[in-house]
């Protein structure tokens, strides 16, 4: 059965200011790997035209796109080519999801199962049989490491080990966790926690938390992402509401996804909401640049660390923040990496059709991390860092762990005070 939401037309307005230039099929990192991808001039706009007098010049290799939006950064006229070619494969497409992306879209179901049985599910999928019946029956790549499940969900520690200490603050913001912290990685959470403690801020989790949708809007599961984001906003408008500064991410796709696809695709109205939302490292830096913060680091703390730019940090403009707070590290030697894609794409390189394209794109990043050799690459994305540890075995971090690493947290309690 489709699972899609109908939107009349709703990119009519913006494929008119398409001249054709073409800057954006340079920038596209599909179109330099893969010959039989339109490229996103002829995908969005061009194509648009045709589309809007008849539905059945959609193609279906639209479903190469990575959905990265680099062409929108690149268009010098500001079409929002992305969105234009995602709104296609929401309106047009005639394939149903298969059971594959179904699995893959509905993060929060198989985590919740998954890390039930943690140990059991992460030996399963370490398995060379299992990722050979994965990949001939699934087609999910045997080459594609699977992220490990955590035994414990972060919900479960926060509401054990950190609710209470959170009543002990007059200031507070909203954290929206996402999946990949609450059933993979509570650690991120952890420490995201603890850094907004030690600047005197305490942590609300929102009342009810869905997955962002992102994986279901990709493969093809727009209703469902809908419904979910829904419940996102009513929760994150309440929190606002009693008086939570900021709902904070961690997850760039998360945060991009809820700010600009949930209006811009999804038709989710998110007004009030979108200004409050945002990622931890922006949150900080504005209350470092209005003096209400300030961080203290350990002195003994040293890495080199190469920052890697996730393509929807480029789409919101924010590495700045997560490069300038990491710059604030004394003992942390940074190269800021080119931008470009790693070529995950979220679950698009998990797909057996996607994989040799998905590592192709990478490569070029691949390349230039060797190139630095660091002790870590840092990222705002999750699935970059899966890409990246697997395809370059250096460990990724995120900003916000490798800010908790390096904080003296008494000294910044006390600067907080
Ligand atoms: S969103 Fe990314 S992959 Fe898709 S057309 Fe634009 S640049 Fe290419
Ligand atoms: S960069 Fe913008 S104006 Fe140029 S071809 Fe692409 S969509 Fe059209």
């Amino acid at each position: 059965m489709l699972d899609h939401i109908q939107l009349k037309n709703i990119s009519a307005h913006a494929y008119e200011q398409c001249l054709k230039c073409s800057i954006c099929t340079v920038y596209c990192p599909v179109s330099a790997v893969e010959p039989n991808y339109p490229g996103p001039k002829h995908a969005g706009p061009d194509l648009l035209r045709y589309r809007l007098k008849d539905p059945d010049y959609f193609n279906e290799t639209l479903k190469l796109c990575l959905n990265c939006k680099r062409c929108e950064v690149a268009c010098p006229h500001g079409v929002k080519v992305g969105d234009i070619i995602q709104e296609a494969r929401i309106q047009y497409s005639h394939h149903s999801p298969s059971l594959r992306d179904r699995m893959l879209a509905n993060t929060d179901f198989v985590g919740s199962m998954a890390t039930m049985v943690a140990p059991l599910t992460n030996f399963f999928l370490g398995l060379k049989p299992a990722k050979y019946v994965l990949d001939r029956i699934m087609k999910i790549d045997e080459h594609r490491q699977f992220p490990a499940y955590s035994g414990q969900k972060f919900e479960t520690w926060f509401h054990r080990h950190a609710e209470n200490d959170q009543r002990n603050f007059h200031r507070f913001v909203g954290y929206f966790h996402g999946c990949y912290v609450n059933y993979n990685f509570p650690k991120l959470g952890q420490d995201f926690v603890k850094i907004m403690n030690a600047c005197g801020y305490g942590v609300h989790l929102l009342e009810k938390e869905k997955c962002c949708g992102v994986a279901l809007i990709a493969n093809g599961l727009s209703s469902q992402a809908k419904r979910q984001g829904e419940v996102n906003m009513a929760s994150m408008r309440k929190s606002i509401d009693e008086g939570n500064e900021a709902v904070l991410t961690t997850s760039s796709t998360c945060t991009f996804t809820m700010r600009d696809e949930y209006k811009d695709l999804l038709k989710i109205n998110n007004d009030g909401v979108r200004s409050h939302l945002m990622l931890a490292t922006r949150f900080l830096c504005q209350l470092i640049d209005e003096g209400k913060i300030k961080l203290a680091f350990r002195k003994d703390f040293h890495k080199k660390v190469a920052y890697h730019t996730a393509c929807h940090m480029e789409r919101m403009g924010w590495a700045v923040y997560s490069i300038r707070l990491l710059q604030m590290i004394p003992g942390l030697d940074l190269t800021v990496l080119e931008s470009q894609c790693c070529g995950i794409a979220g679950t698009y390189g998990f797909k057996k059709e996607n994989y040799e394209r998905s590592q192709k794109i990478g490569a070029p990043l691949f390349k230039q991390i060797k190139d630095v050799n660091p002790q870590c690459v840092a990222t705002d994305c999750e699935t970059c860092k899966w890409q990246i540890e697997m395809s370059t075995g250096y460990p990724v971090e995120n900003p916000i762990s490798l800010i908790a690493d390096a904080l003296d947290v008494e000294k910044t309690k006390e600067l907080n005070k």
